[in-house]
């Protein structure tokens, strides 16, 4: 196919999550009720087979915690647990099912054998050899050495279910599965607290990164995890319809009580204002909670943490406060709901048949936007 890359003159473009929509179709479905989210995959190189709600929470701080794993596996959904648990934290650990969890490595220990992360990441392996996913998490899973590093890792842990990335192109997914990985995480630069596409100038568009991704994953066996840029529960649907066999959340997971951050209380004044006796009027202010949430690279992610700050290294990360969410299980339900719901208007039954009952339409608008200049 002809497109951008080959000839530019041809202006085929690339798709994200808001430039498109189900088309909705004649469906045998009666109820929600009828969708069936689990599946159960066989991984190309582990051998190993899951069964579970494909959706995915990211190794973030403030996302990736025992706390959060601990609602998420009962919908039997996965956490991949940030790296920067100490093994007395990872002994301590109480009520989580390993089933349902990875742990995860940085590739520090390609330059450094004595980095922290990966030692970590081999003692826990040890403690509870129930775990079966590994997730090696770089932001950028192009250089030849990350490839290698993979087939290391194979090669150390042949029944161990790997997760390499990011990676966001066809070729770069078949490479990382023909090196040892079972599932490559697709998406460069879409996070909600990613600023790579404006440091760098670099990505695809996460729709058809996917496609793309996908397509090539299925090529040789290998599965693919859909990460970032899904800001609705729509999204989640999307790229699954994209054929993504997971999909990885980072923001729409984050805010929530069992993320552990801290609660920022600030007030507002609300428009209202009450008048003295004396006719000044004193305004009323309304209470107001949030969360700070940000990118892992970005550089409150490095100070936290202690990374390196070698000079040649920009931060491709923010920082912002989001409105306090509360109760996980509240968003869970809501996304599932959204996952269900999307089957329905489609005729799909289960999130396996999501790829072959989807057409997307283009839009130029996803919602009607007429109250959103209202200041109500
Ligand atoms: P979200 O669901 O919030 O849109 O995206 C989550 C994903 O963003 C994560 O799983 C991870 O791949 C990516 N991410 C997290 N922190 C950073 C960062 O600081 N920089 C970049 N480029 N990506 C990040």
């Amino acid at each position: 196919m002809e497109n951008l890359e080959t000839n530019p003159k041809k202006k085929i473009i690339k798709l994200d999550f808001k430039d498109v929509l189900f088309k909705p179709k004649r469906s045998k479905l009666e109820s929600r009720r009828d969708v069936d989210l689990t599946r159960t995959f066989k991984f190309h190189n582990s051998g190993n087979e899951w069964t579970g709600v494909p959706v995915v929470a990211s190794n973030m701080d403030g996302v990736g915690t025992f706390e959060v794993a601990k609602v998420l596996q009962e919908h039997k959904m996965l956490t991949v647990i940030r790296k920067h648990y100490t093994l007395e934290e990872w002994q301590a650990v109480e009520g989580v099912k390993m089933k349902y969890i990875s742990v995860c490595t940085g590739t520090g220990v390609i330059w450094d054998p004595e980095a922290k992360d990966f030692a970590t990441m081999k003692a826990v392996l040890k403690m509870y050899p129930d775990i079966k996913f590994i997730t090696v998490d770089v932001a950028n899973a192009y250089h030849e050495n990350y490839a290698d590093f993979i087939a290391r890792l194979r090669d150390m842990y042949p029944d161990k279910t790997i997760v390499a990335g990011n990676v966001i192109t066809g070729e770069m997914v078949e490479e990382l599965i023909i090196r040892g990985a079972d599932i490559v995480k697709c998406g460069i630069g879409p996070g909600s607290v990613c600023t790579t596409r404006l440091m760098t100038g670099v990505g695809v568009p996460q729709l058809s990164g996917i496609i793309e991704c996908s397509d090539a994953a299925n090529g040789i066996g290998g599965h693919i995890i859909a990460d970032g840029g899904c800001v609705y529960p729509g999204d989640v649907s999307k790229a699954f319809g994209a054929g993504a066999h997971f999909t990885m959340l980072g923001g729409m997971l984050a805010g929530h009580e069992e993320g552990g951050g801290e609660i920022i209380t600030k007030h507002h004044a609300n428009g209202d204002a009450h008048q003295l006796a004396d006719g000044t009027y004193v305004p009323y202010f309304k209470k107001q909670h949030f969360m700070q949430f940000y990118g892992m690279s970005s550089d409150e992610a490095m100070s936290k943490h202690g990374s390196r700050k070698d000079g040649y290294r920009g931060a491709e990360g923010k920082v912002v406060e989001l409105p306090y969410k509360g109760k996980l299980q509240d968003t869970v339900t809501e996304i599932l709901g959204g996952l269900r719901s999307t089957c329905t208007y489609i005729g799909a039954k289960r999130i396996k048949d999501m790829p072959k009952c989807t057409t997307f339409v283009r839009c130029t608008q996803q919602v009607n936007q007429i109250f959103n200049s209202f200041n109500v």
